[in-house]
């Protein structure tokens, strides 16, 4: 830690004269410079800009510095290191079992779709490279459910967007099973019409309740 003295006489601003024995610079006003450039976005650009040019004057010092402190305390920053790994093995343990989990149902599924394909006569040049999994459907956002079996709402369903062409890279995107559901094998065509006879039905409606109620 920064070791302080008395120095006698009070600094400029009239602080009781404690100040840092390294830099001679008062506690008080070293502590009030502190809390501007927390609270003070001018005080903090200023702050940054002076650190910035500091560390371009001095790069050099610095990273011998830097280098030297690493060679000196190589043993206590392996053990950092260690207890930090330690520390976060169970975090990552979990990350990385989620991860492949997904990337496991990522090819059980195209095993599947690739057999389905085969029986029906599509063509299948895609790897789960093609297909990255995704964590939420692009058509409605909900979050996909990469553990779900069958066809619920929200399990994932590799969609052909295409549907003349087979499961050949470019034409494969994972939606949800309701959004894959509902596009089934329409060409933006088809479901332009389909939304314009929905949507032209939803206004008969609209208006035969405004003429009853
Ligand atoms: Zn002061």
């Amino acid at each position: 830690m920064n070791e302080k003295h008395y120095q006698g006489k009070p600094c400029k601003y009239g602080h009781d004269g404690l100040r840092y024995k390294a830099s001679d610079s008062c506690v008080e006003c070293q502590k009030q410079r502190w809390l501007r450039e927390k609270t003070d976005p001018i005080a903090r650009e200023r702050k940054l800009a002076k650190d910035r040019e500091y560390y371009q004057q001095h790069k050099d010092d610095l990273l011998a510095q830097a280098k030297q402190y690493r060679e000196e305390n190589l043993e206590r920053l392996k053990e950092v290191g260690r207890v930090w790994r330690e520390a976060s093995r169970e975090q990552r343990s979990e990350r990385r079992r989620k991860l492949w989990t997904v990337l496991d149902k990522v090819g059980q599924r195209l095993v599947v779709i690739k057999a389905r394909a085969k029986k029906k006569g599509q063509e299948f040049t895609i790897t789960p490279d093609d297909c990255p999994p995704v964590s939420h459907c692009p058509v409605f956002g909900i979050e996909l459910d990469w553990a779900a079996t069958g066809q619920q709402p929200n399990s994932p369903s590799l969609d052909r967007f295409d549907n003349t062409k087979g499961y050949v890279p470019g034409n494969v995107h994972w939606i949800s099973w309701r959004a894959n559901n509902a596009k089934n094998s329409s060409t933006v065509d088809e479901l332009e019409q389909v939304i314009k006879w929905m949507k032209s039905l939803q206004d008969d409606v609209n208006k035969h309740g405004e003429i009853n109620g």
